[in-house]
């Protein structure tokens, strides 16, 4: 019955899986969290084919009413999900260890997060900030200046999506800096407006075919240890000279880097690289910013990741797990810098929106109150030991890498790791079919489409780790 199915466009964005087959997973203790949700049990159960009849109907009328270019991995349709559970219209439930990239990192349906908009519901749900604002969006702005990197006065706009977030920055360092470029780095990601589009790395599914693009927008060399080899301090140098020579620092308004990054593979950039790059920017009057939309709100281990290089940002972009599901992102950064936009120059119709904001305040306390931060660390330590041992066992793992809840596997041909390192695309399609055949939802990335991600929630337990790379052994036994 699947043959009908599209064979949906892989993107960086989504999980991959096509096909059906039934297998029933194991039992694990229960969640730490309840809620209204709590009858989902927190282990994967597979119930029928993968998708199911109720799935496939609803992809009947998706396919008449929603374009192509929304493609989605997996077209099992979702009815409701807890921790790190979810489950779908036909009652598969699935271990989620993508969180939809990163967003639900606290899990899904957290109760104190559920209540907080609840609440918010039943008060006001739109005044616009710009209009008549209210007390929330402070609030966030207060939080989040509390947890970004650096000791100095800070600023937060609130807007809707992660590349309005991007937008924004560009837009505020151009008007600090009265210059026009923009610098990112080679395998970026940071959106699909206009601008974010022409920031990219990857031209095919992003860019193709969309243009023309924002002019003014450079791509340096990043830094990518498993492939260029090279310390900190030489890429930075490398970055830098292109920068130099391209570009011009006199003419450079911002430079746009993520601390980890995400759509691009999980790259950790070799130490010492990132200070170098901000030591560079502070020196020649760039603003330098981290887009920390996927690696940020504690998913690493810290509340963003930047803190873990040394890195101090003059912007950070957040976005994604700030409030646990709800459309939210913002721009904070020095205080000045903010300050440079004119009044009416930021904003927008649903930035900050209540019920968002509410929740956002929600996550942060979760955080703090859960101890999440320490359960990144955690989850991040069970991961890499089991991808490790998975990497021993085989060869097609090239590199294990990331910080915290925010760890990949590079997949390699057989024998060329530590040499060629050929990209092998095609197992990672296999082992994401095979894992979401078998209840784990595991998502792609990579420059060359041959990662595999994990960003599970925080809220996932040991057993449901331990129980996934049961699972994804298998599928790398099923590579054979
Ligand atoms: N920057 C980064 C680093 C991202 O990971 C993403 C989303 N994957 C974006 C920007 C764009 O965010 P959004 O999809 O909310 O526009």
């Amino acid at each position: 019955m699947t043959d009908t199915l599209p064979n949906p466009t892989v993107t960086d964005e989504s999980p991959s899986a096509s096909t059906a087959s039934a297998a029933t997973a194991s039992a694990s203790t229960p969640s730490a969290s309840t809620s209204s949700a709590e009858s989902i049990g927190p282990e994967r159960r597979i119930v029928t084919a993968v998708p199911g009849p109720k799935s496939l109907a609803i992809h009947e009328r998706r396919l008449a009413a929603v374009p192509v270019g929304v493609s989605s991995m997996l077209p099992v349709y979702i009815a409701r999900a807890h921790g790190a559970v979810v489950e779908d219209v036909d009652g598969n439930r699935f271990l989620d260890l993508g969180a939809g990239i990163g967003v639900t990192t606290i899990g899904h349906t957290n109760d104190a997060v559920v209540d907080a908009a609840r609440a918010q519901l039943g008060d006001f749900l739109h005044t616009l900030f710009t209009i008549t604002p209210y007390e929330s969006y402070v609030r966030v702005a207060e939080l989040v200046a509390e947890r970004t990197p650096g000791d100095f006065p800070k600023k937060t706009v609130l807007v809707n999506s992660g590349a309005e977030a991007v937008e924004n920055g560009v837009k505020i360092a151009r008007r600090f800096t009265r210059r026009r470029a923009v610098a990112v780095l080679e395998h970026g990601y940071h959106g699909r407006t206009n601008l974010t589009m022409a920031m990219n790395f990857k031209a095919m599914p992003y860019a193709t075919g969309f243009g023309p693009f924002a002019g003014d927008v450079y791509h340096a060399p990043s830094s990518y240890p498993f492939r260029d080899g090279l310390s900190g301090e030489d890429a930075a140098a490398r970055t830098i000279a292109y920068l130099e020579k391209h570009v011009g620092a006199e003419d450079l308004a911002i430079l746009v880097v993520e601390p980890i990054q995400g759509e691009g593979g999980f790259q950790v950039p070799a130490p010492g690289y990132l200070p170098a790059l901000q030591r560079w920017a502070n020196a020649n009057g760039v603003v330098i910013a981290a887009d920390e939309i996927q690696s940020g709100m504690a998913r690493t281990g810290a509340w963003f990741a930047s803190s873990h290089f040394g890195f101090e940002p003059d912007l950070v972009f957040f976005a994604k797990g700030i409030a646990g599901g709800l459309p939210l992102a913002g721009v904070t950064g020095r205080a000045p810098i903010m300050d440079a936009a004119q009044p009416g120059g930021l904003g927008g119709t649903f930035g900050g929106n209540p019920v968002a904001a509410a929740a956002a305040v929600a996550v942060i306390e979760q955080i703090e109150q859960q101890g999440l931060l320490a359960r990144g660390t955690q989850i991040g330590e069970l991961l890499r030991d089991g991808l490790l041992a998975l990497q021993r066992d085989f060869d097609v793992i090239g590199e294990v890498r990331g910080i915290g809840a925010m760890i990949a596997i590079e997949l390699v041909r057989s024998g060329t790791a530590g040499t060629v390192k050929t990209p092998d695309p095609s197992a990672v399609t296999a082992i994401s079919a095979f894992a979401a055949q078998h209840g784990v939802l595991i998502l792609t990335a990579g420059t060359y489409g041959n990662v595999l991600r994990f960003l599970p929630s925080l809220a996932i337990t040991d057993e449901q780790v331990h129980d996934a790379l049961g699972v994804l052994r298998e599928a790398l036994q099923s590579l054979a």
